[in-house]
Order: C-alpha cells, then sequence, then structure tokens
C-alpha cells in the first residue's frame, strides 16, 4: 500500500515535471512576442493606386545625394513628394530644410537600406521599427509606407511593416533608372494612380522635369499618396 502510494507519488511528480518541460518554451514563446501578442495587422503591397483622379505619385528615394537643383525644382513648383530617405541621410542633408517642403512626406526605406529577401522576420522587423523610430524623431511624423530597397521582399516584410505601424508597402508602376521613364508593361506613357520611382541622384533633376512634363501631357496632376492611400 505504502509502495503503491509511493509509486503515485512519483508519477504525478514525473507527470508534473513534464508538463512543466512541455510548456516552458511555449511560455517563453509568448513572453518574446508579447509586444506583438495582438497579431499586428499585414501590410497591402501596392505598385500603383485605383483611383478615378487624374494624379500620379511621385516617389523619390535614399536621399545621399540630393542636389540643390532638385530640391528648388520640387520647391518651386510645390510639387507633392513621397520621399522615402534614409534615417542618416535625413538627419545630415535634409534635416536642416525638411519643413519647406510643404507637400512632401517622410516615409520608411529601411535603416541601413539591406535587401531584405534573406534576412528574418525578426530582422526585418528590427531594421524597419528602427527606420520608423528614426523618422518619426528627426521629421516629426512617423512613416505609413515602407519601401523595400532594390524591391526585394517576401512575405514576412509585409508583417514586419504592419508591427512597425505601416499598412502598406509600396513599389512602383513606373520606373526611372538610368535617366530613362519606363512605364511598366507595353504602354509608353503616364496613366492614372501610377506610382513613378525617382531617387535623388544629380541626373534626376532633369527625370524629375520630364517626368513633369509627360504628366502634363497625360492629364495628370501629382499628388500624395497619403491623401489616397489612408
Ligand atoms: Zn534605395
Amino acid at each position: 500500500m505504502a509502495w503503491r502510494r509511493f509509486t503515485s507519488y512519483i508519477a504525478v511528480m514525473f507527470l508534473a515535471v513534464s508538463v512543466n518541460t512541455l510548456t516552458s518554451p511555449s511560455v517563453q514563446a509568448t513572453d518574446a512576442s508579447s509586444p506583438d501578442a495582438q497579431q499586428p495587422r499585414k501590410a497591402r503591397l501596392v505598385s500603383r493606386v485605383d483611383t478615378e483622379d487624374r494624379v500620379a505619385f511621385i516617389t523619390i528615394d535614399d536621399g545621399r545625394s540630393v542636389t540643390d537643383s532638385m530640391t528648388d525644382f520640387i520647391r518651386d513648383n510645390k510639387i507633392p513628394v513621397t520621399s522615402f530617405v534614409l534615417p542618416e541621410w535625413l538627419k545630415k542633408l535634409w534635416g536642416p530644410t525638411y519643413s519647406t517642403f510643404p507637400k512632401m512626406t517622410f516615409e520608411n526605406h529601411t535603416n541601413t537600406h539591406r535587401r531584405l529577401g534573406r534576412l528574418s522576420l525578426q530582422k526585418q522587423t528590427k531594421e524597419l521599427c528602427e527606420a520608423s523610430r528614426l523618422v518619426t524623431k528627426i521629421a516629426g511624423d512617423a512613416p505609413r509606407f515602407f519601401r523595400p530597397p532594390g524591391g526585394v521582399m517576401n512575405n514576412d516584410t509585409l508583417k514586419a511593416a504592419g508591427a512597425c505601424g505601416m499598412p502598406y508597402v509600396v513599389k512602383w508602376s513606373v520606373d526611372t533608372a538610368g535617366g530613362l521613364v519606363n512605364p511598366v508593361g507595353a504602354r509608353t506613357t503616364l496613366q492614372r494612380g501610377d506610382i513613378i520611382l525617382l531617387h535623388y541622384i544629380p541626373q534626376d533633376t532633369a527625370v524629375l522635369k520630364r517626368v513633369m512634363q509627360m504628366m502634363k501631357e497625360a492629364g495628370l496632376k501629382p499628388a500624395l499618396l497619403r491623401d489616397y492611400l489612408p
């Protein structure tokens, strides 16, 4: 009898230890992800905007070698621009003047311009959240859009952007790489809803002027993405 009670005791102890061993990792996992415990919504991927308005969207990336000719042209013509400037360059080159662009917003293009395709969800989230934190600190306004460097991304990128408070990952429908305006697909003109990719590099002042001319020819006006992607 005593022996049976003893074996029952052992069995209960064994069970308790086993249950504890089994449950510990999941308890830890819940703790580790507790800031995101409510499962933040995944960001939506867009490369153009579905709109009846005759508008297109100028987006300009990076910001390392922004020139006066570019910023003067933007400012003088009051062009709405969605800028994806890296925090480091935003601070160095834009900090003193960003507020002089009434129709410009600063969004997220990672913190260090890393290609995201092979990074874990955790690393992508760290990269994006850090960039949002810095851009908010410098420009005073939290980014709503994320643009992946080189357009390289995966499903985790949508989760990371959502976790860092950005409802949209924004690619483009028109690429101006190499100084040429290249609408994607067979068409040769700009269309309403186009998202146009430029860079803050010296040769892109001429490209921006060409884009503005093409927009005029197509009866389009530049608009801010934030006004169309709430
Ligand atoms: Zn870039």
